[in-house]
């Protein structure tokens, strides 16, 4: 019997949910809690962190979960170093569905950093305006940079005054298009752009947009998770858990 744990709050972790529920698979998806209003699930939900390893190491107990998928974003690094550890725990199997990152086309105009400061450092001096593509947690360390005009994009609309002196925010869930992001860059006077590797399609778009505009993109590298079994596609990932996928037409 397979009671699958998608750690989710990413589109192929909803993609897969989409194809466990139509395979009648007994799966649980869990929500960090991060987004005020997250997709509805065509599965039971649970939302909020479980402690730690140990506590996701209980709850994995506690739920006779037999299988684990970490379908997380590829930079929450915590989640996925928990699962590693609570798996090894409780002796669950683990996957990992995660999207292989975006390569530099020919022509684009990468700085390749390994994480937020350097990206910071990556800046210019003088002022320009720049897309800073990369989760509201993340933005205060640019406050050290504050010459700059910066263009953010949320899913929720800021709850307190964001720390950058000169911050446009637009307020949009994606997946974006490359019309759409081409439109939004010429119409703000994009020049720099700062993105993180997240891979897959749904996020491509600004790094599109950017090669066709021949922006310059500050890519942040993601962050290191231990080695674990990974999937890189919702057929690999049912497969594993004993299912044919169930895509729909
Ligand atoms: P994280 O730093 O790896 O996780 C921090 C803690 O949040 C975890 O230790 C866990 O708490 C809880 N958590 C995270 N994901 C969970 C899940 N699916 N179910 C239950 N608990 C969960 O991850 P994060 O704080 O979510 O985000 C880290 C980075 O990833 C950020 O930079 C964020 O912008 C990015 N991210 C992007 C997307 C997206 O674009 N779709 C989605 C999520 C995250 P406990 O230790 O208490 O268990």
């Amino acid at each position: 019997m397979v009671r699958a744990l998608i750690l989710g709050g990413t589109s192929d972790a909803n993609l897969l949910a989409e194809a466990a529920a139509r395979a009648e698979l007994d799966a649980i998806y869990s929500y960090g809690g991060r987004t005020r209003a997250p997709a509805h699930q065509p599965l039971p939900t649970r939302t909020g962190g479980f402690g730690g390893a140990s506590g996701l190491a209980d709850y994995i107990r506690r739920e006779s979960i037999t299988h684990v998928v970490d379908a997380t974003h590829p930079f929450a690094a915590e989640m996925s170093r928990n699962a590693v550890a609570a798996c090894m725990i409780t002796q669950t199997p683990l996957i990992a569905l995660e999207r292989a990152p975006w390569a530099k086309a020919t022509g684009d105009s990468w700085i390749e950093v390994p994480d937020i400061a350097s990206a910071v450092a990556a800046l210019p001096e003088q002022r320009t305006r720049v897309f800073l593509a990369i989760g509201r947690q993340h933005i205060a360390p640019f406050a050290t940079r504050p010459q700059h005009a910066y263009t953010l994009r949320f899913v929720d609309p800021p709850e307190a005054a964001l720390p950058l002196p000169d911050a446009d925010v637009i307020v949009s869930r994606g997946p974006f298009t490359l019309t759409g992001d081409l439109d939004m860059m010429r119409a703000r006077g994009i020049a720099w752009i700062v993105a993180r590797n997240s891979g897959g399609d749904g996020a491509r778009a600004k790094i599109d947009a950017a090669g066709e505009l021949g922006l310059p993109v500050i890519m942040i590298a993601r962050p290191q998770v231990p080695d674990r079994p990974r999937a890189d596609s919702v057929t690999e990932v049912m497969q594993w858990l004993g299912h044919r996928a169930c895509l729909g037409a």
